[in-house]
């Protein structure tokens, strides 16, 4: 493709430096620029249509151009457009989205502190509990156990707790004060004929060891999305949770559950905590807070917690962390109107119901020559396709196969994500059954164009 001198394609190019893109490959191909977008669709600026059967970035969970939200922001705006949360000062919808998030989050979350991104959040995480346990007198205990394939963000903490090779090649990381432990991937880490039960049961243990050898007095929390998602759509066996949970109850380690993909909805039920028996201490949200209209994260904690750093402040003076935008008024006040409309709208059990469909509507692609597996949990899902089913060998080199199907979902005018050979689906949890039979559809078409380029390329 060449691209038109001083065109808007053109311009991107030379000037904005994309996260996530190979910038070479940038410089060739150019920019697909979004002009807009209306409930669960986009249109480019060749103003074709597309579903959006990621919701942008797992995180448009009321659809595009919800004019609640816009107007919500707008009110926001000509009052109070913007101010701070630091040395005392707070403002009305900071205060009623606290309140709120305490009020729907599971028990034993109390208190909650805001952020602008859900990397910022976790890095939050790494240091509410580095200065609750300096504070509580136990300055060794600070290191963070978390998973491979595990996604947390990408700043300097964060992508240390990440479990992915793209988020830490070439950046010196991960920092040493964490250690990952196996991904609870079923399909791909379990021995041969072991159950799932079998596997929790060797993850738990395999943590256990983890916290002994490192010795307990040194380890502080135990990070996971109860559900996995930039990871590859990766649900846990069914009493995981449960059983790393006792572990860490027995070594004195906080678990921390990052629903920042998970949260207010997706797996059909408000938090996936609820859907795995989590009891987390500290809880991080984001994204569907506000339908990503605005960037806005949260960490929620215990009242235990809470008492420890308190006292902290007090000794220090001070708590000596917090962001510009900490508890920014239009962003949470873009947030209230947003769990609102989820909550009047019933988008809960609309994403149990479309989930069940889009569920059941893909299992039967488990039986094709080119998918390894189909999984997910509600509204989202994923398939993974394969070059040996028999054997799950993966293609080579790993991507350019999904990548493909990407291309051509594209064109049948469907947006999903390729996470190396894994196709992802998340689409806004307002599709409607009907619409999830096209999202399948239009998938169907592109798996054949596929499957032909493949035969043709083996
Ligand atoms: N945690 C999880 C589970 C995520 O999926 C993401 C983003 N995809 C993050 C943290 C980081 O959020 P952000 O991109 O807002 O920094």
């Amino acid at each position: 493709m060449t691209l038109l001198p001083n065109s808007l394609q053109a311009r991107d190019v030379a000037y904005h430096f994309h996260p996530y893109t190979n910038a070479r490959r940038h410089e060739r191909v150019g920019p697909m620029i979004i002009e807009r977008g209306e409930g669960i669709h986009v249109y480019d600026d060749q103003g074709r249509a597309y579903i959006e059967a990621m919701a942008g970035l797992w995180s448009v969970g009321v659809g595009f151009a919800e004019p609640r939200l816009v107007e919500a922001a707008a009110r926001q705006m000509s009052r109070l457009p913007y101010y701070h949360t630091f040395t005392h000062k707070a403002n009305e919808p900071a205060i009623l989205l606290a309140e709120k998030l305490v009020q729907m989050s599971p028990d034993g979350l109390d208190h909650v502190f805001f952020t602008n991104s859900g990397s910022e959040a976790n890095d939050t995480v790494v240091k509410l509990v580095w200065y609750y346990n300096n504070g509580r007198g136990r300055p060794e205990k600070k290191k963070f156990i978390a998973r491979q394939g595990g996604y947390h963000g990408i700043t300097i903490a964060a992508a240390s707790l990440t479990g992915l090779p793209t988020n830490q090649r070439g950046f010196d990381l991960p920092l040493p004060f964490v250690r990952h432990v196996t991904c609870p991937h079923h399909y791909r880490n379990a021995l041969p004929g072991e159950t799932e039960e079998a596997f929790a049961d060797r993850l738990a243990a395999e943590l256990e060891a983890a916290i002994l050898e490192e010795g307990p007095e040194t380890v502080a929390a135990f990070i996971g999305e109860p559900l996995m998602g930039a990871g590859g759509v990766l649900p846990p066996p069914r009493t995981y949770w449960e059983k790393v949970q006792a572990v860490c109850r027995r070594h004195d380690v906080l678990v921390v559950a990052d629903e920042v993909i998970n949260g207010f909805g997706r797996l059909g039920t408000l938090f996936a905590c609820e859907h795995y028996g989590i009891r987390p201490d500290l809880m991080v949200v984001s994204k569907q807070i506000t339908s990503s209209y605005q960037p806005l994260a949260a960490v929620l904690f215990s009242d235990a917690i809470y008492q420890g750093l308190a006292d902290h402040t007090e000794a220090l003076g001070n708590f000596g962390h917090g962001f510009t935008g900490s508890g920014h008024p239009v962003a949470t006040a873009v947030a209230l109107e947003n769990l609102a409309i989820i909550e009047e709208r019933g988008l809960v059990a609309n994403a149990a119901r479309s989930g069940a469909r889009l569920q059941e509507r893909l299992a039967p692609f488990a039986d094709h020559p080119l998918v390894g597996e189909v999984r997910g949990v509600g509204l989202i899902a994923a398939v993974e396709l394969v070059a040996d089913k028999a054997t799950k060998r993966k293609f080579d080199p790993p991507g350019r196969v999904a990548f493909h199907l990407f291309e051509r979902a594209q064109e049948h005018g469907l947006i999903v994500r390729a996470i190396q050979d894994t196709i992802a689906f998340c689409p806004p949890m307002i599709i409607t059954e009907d619409e999830v039979d096209v999202v399948v559809a239009r998938f169907a078409q592109a798996l054949e164009d596929t499957r032909v380029w493949v035969a043709d390329h083996a």
